[in-house]
């Protein structure tokens, strides 16, 4: 720690002990790299230990690069191009973000977790390849280990002795993670057709190719496990013949195109998301063949799915018999950080399941998977919303508990951990509640189903190349997750301290906004666009007097380029990094956009015309992720700091825009083009 020695009035220590969270200390490098010392003794010492590991595999075999090579000319050249290399390298990257500062309010990024940095680095030498056991005989069962343990945060059956236990797996990130979520509803939701078509005998069918392609998922997998079972039962050969002809009906092999012309009573299903979703739904669509025509938005109140809307959507294509592959909800827009009523999509999918319309619900919680570290007991148990609700102002609050509670009857759901798990970039992960209907999606036709004890779980999942849409993938991501799951486990005492630190911050920021409105008075207009539900605020500012919309536009890209991270700009001339955001009537509502604009004191139209005109309005948007904002061994609030320099910053570029004309404000800082459209940003 960066503190004074010497300390006689123990001012230090009491601030020290006002820390709720010292057990953060050792987590992170430090965004002084205080931690230097830690990492560093790791990485020196288990990079030895991989050296030992090399020599002592066969110490008779003498060393194939001669001891003397080293003192050879070429061998010298060779290292100091590399050593020039590596500098270059070194000083470009500190052009980078300064992701890690207590400064940097900006995108879903921060600083690393040690136990994920060293577990990697650790592991890198060994190259584990995570496609099959084979190639990783260590971190693919850790990466097994990694499904199981979200699952266990999110209250998925995680006893992998139990049939329907669980299954998880890392992916590249959200992204490719969604795209699994729709590649694995599809299999589920045409399965029972084609077992239909093939027409076994002595297993109980649906009556019609509509009610099969529209049972719940999990009567679909339940229709899966019940064949598997009697083909089961079958001889041998018997068993492969049936196997044969279900598969040749399912549309992972006749294809789409092929699978719809066969059963004329059923059309593509389309895709409900809300109007936040990220984009990768959109490619996902495109990938999948379904169609960016087949994703349909849920209309939204406050940024969060109206589950009104969603009922009426439903009926109207029930009417239409027009099949729904999922519904999707989202736990912490990327943009907003709201979170859709999770619990409320599921009673939607179970009533009209019921109806013989079913759905499968996807958590998209690539953001906010993590939070629910904070309903979750050491043993497991879900804490109650007074339980967790003791050491905040405000979070959670009653939708957010309810959806974070509810995560645990979705079908399936996405979590980053190099998002809110505070990993290093590349690793997503995709967890489905109930494992068994992962066999549809193997590559090898002869998938076989059993009663599962532990040593067959993991067994059949070490075979992880034939289940996800990657191929090679890194078995040292595996272990970083794992590792950190392990020393900092996925419950509210352990892991769950970090988001309750960022929480906290959030809170504190949010509180804070009325001050900063009050000093900015007769200069600006300040508005919160809406309560945040996690670690994610944004704000509106609006010059005094000004009415125009694009001229608050125009306001907010300006004070937007004082806070970007812009290589143009030495990053020590930064005081702080942020983002920003647009909120789009379409999203928010016509009506709800009018009352904000108002607040702002902008000239509106009336909600129709708002939402006719694709009416956007520019935000700031803070992620606030680093769990020191609020320093108190330094009795430093980086917050604190913020607004004052908000407040600096926001009186001169409205006095800019009160004192010249548009033309003139608009030299006074040459505008980037706004180009990095907000909806990409990680
Ligand atoms: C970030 C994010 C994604 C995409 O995840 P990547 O890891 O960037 O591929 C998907 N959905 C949501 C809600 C996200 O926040």
């Amino acid at each position: 720690m960066h503190v004074d020695l010497v300390d006689p009035a123990g001012r230090w220590q009491a601030r020290l002990n006002a820390v709720t969270d010292s057990s953060l200390f050792p987590c992170f490098l430090g965004p002084y790299g205080e931690n230097d010392n830690l990492l560093e003794k790791l990485v020196v010492e288990f990079l030895r230990d991989h050296v030992y590991w090399r020599r002592n595999l066969h110490p008779e075999d003498p060393p194939a690069i001669p001891t003397h090579a080293a003192q050879q000319p070429g061998f010298q050249a060779f290292e100091s191009k590399l050593r020039r290399e590596l500098h270059q390298l070194s000083a470009a990257l500190k052009r980078s973000v300064p992701f890690h500062s207590q400064r940097y309010l900006g995108h879903m990024v921060s600083d690393l977790l040690i136990p994920g940095m060293a577990a990697q680095i650790l592991t890198l030498p060994y190259n584990p390849n995570n496609v099959s056991d084979e190639a990783a005989p260590v971190t693919i069962d850790m990466e097994i280990e990694v499904g199981l343990q979200l699952a266990r945060m999110i209250g998925y059956p995680s006893d992998p002795n139990q049939p329907a236990c669980a299954f998880g797996h890392l992916t590249s990130g959200g992204t490719v993670a969604n795209y699994q979520a729709l590649r694995l509803a599809l299999a589920i939701k045409a399965y029972p057709v084609a077992l239909l078509a093939a027409a076994p005998p002595d297993l109980a069918l649906p009556e019609s190719d509509w009610a099969a392609f529209n049972l719940a998922p999990q009567q679909a997998i339940e229709h899966f496990v019940q064949a598997q079972a009697w083909m089961h039962s079958l001889p041998v050969a018997e068993a492969r013949l049936w196997r044969q002809r279900i598969e040749v009906e399912r549309i992972e092999q006749v294809g789409q195109v092929g699978f719809f012309a066969r059963h004329p009573e059923l059309r593509p299903p389309v895709v409900l998301v809300p109007a936040t979703a990220h984009y990768s739904w959109s490619k996902g669509m495109k990938l999948l063949g379904l169609g960016r025509h087949q994703l349909l938005q849920v209309p939204e109140r406050e940024m969060r799915l109206d589950a009104d809307a969603l009922e009426r959507l439903l009926m109207e294509l029930h009417a239409q018999r027009q099949p729904v592959l999922a519904c999707v909800g989202i736990l912490g827009s990327t943009e907003f950080g709201t979170v859709d009523p999770i619990d409320q999509l599921c009673a939607a999918r179970d009533r009209w399941s019921q109806q013989g319309f079913g759905f499968a619900v996807h958590a998209d919680a690539a953001w906010g998977g993590y939070l629910a570290t904070l309903i979750r007991d050491p043993n497991g148990a879900l804490r109650s919303r007074e339980q967790v609700s003791r050491e905040f102002a405000r979070f959670p609050n009653p939708p957010t508990y309810s959806a974070l509670a509810a995560l645990q009857h979705t079908d399936s759901i996405t979590i980053d951990p190099h998002k809110l798990g505070y990993l290093p970039y590349g690793a997503g992960a995709f967890v489905a509640r109930d494992q068994r209907p992962f066999a549809l999606l193997a590559e090898s036709a002869d998938y076989v189903f059993q009663e599962s004890d532990h040593s067959d779980y993991f067994s059949r999942a070490r075979a992880l190349g034939q289940y996800i849409i990657e191929g090679s993938k890194s078995g040292a991501m595996a272990a970083a997750v794992c590792v950190t799951h392990r020393v900092m486990p996925l419950d509210h005492a352990h892991f769950g301290r970090l988001p309750a630190a960022t929480i906290q911050a959030t809170e504190h920021m949010r509180d804070a906004v009325a001050a900063l409105r009050e000093k900015l008075q007769g200069i600006a207009r300040l508005v919160l666009p809406f309560e945040p539900d996690c670690n994610l605020i944004c704000l509106a500012i609006n010059p005094q007097g000004n009415r125009s919309l694009e001229r608050c536009n125009r306001f907010m890209r300006q004070l937007h380029c004082e806070i970007r991270s812009d290589n143009g700009v030495a990053r020590q001339d930064r005081e702080y990094y942020g983002c920003v955001t647009t909120i789009r009537s379409d999203a928010l509502g016509g009506e709800a956009m009018q009352g904000l604009l108002q607040q702002l004191g902008l000239d509106c139209g009336s909600p129709d015309e708002i939402e006719r005109q694709d009416t956007r309005l520019i935000v700031l948007r803070h992620t606030l992720m680093n769990p020191f904002l609020i320093d108190e061994v330094n009795d430093r609030n980086y917050l604190d700091g913020y607004f004052e320099f908000l407040q600096r910053r926001v009186k001169a570029l409205a006095g800019a825009l009160q004192s010249a004309d548009c033309r003139v404000t608009e030299d006074l800082s040459p505008l980037k083009p706004y180009a990095t459209s907000a909806r990409q940003a990680s």
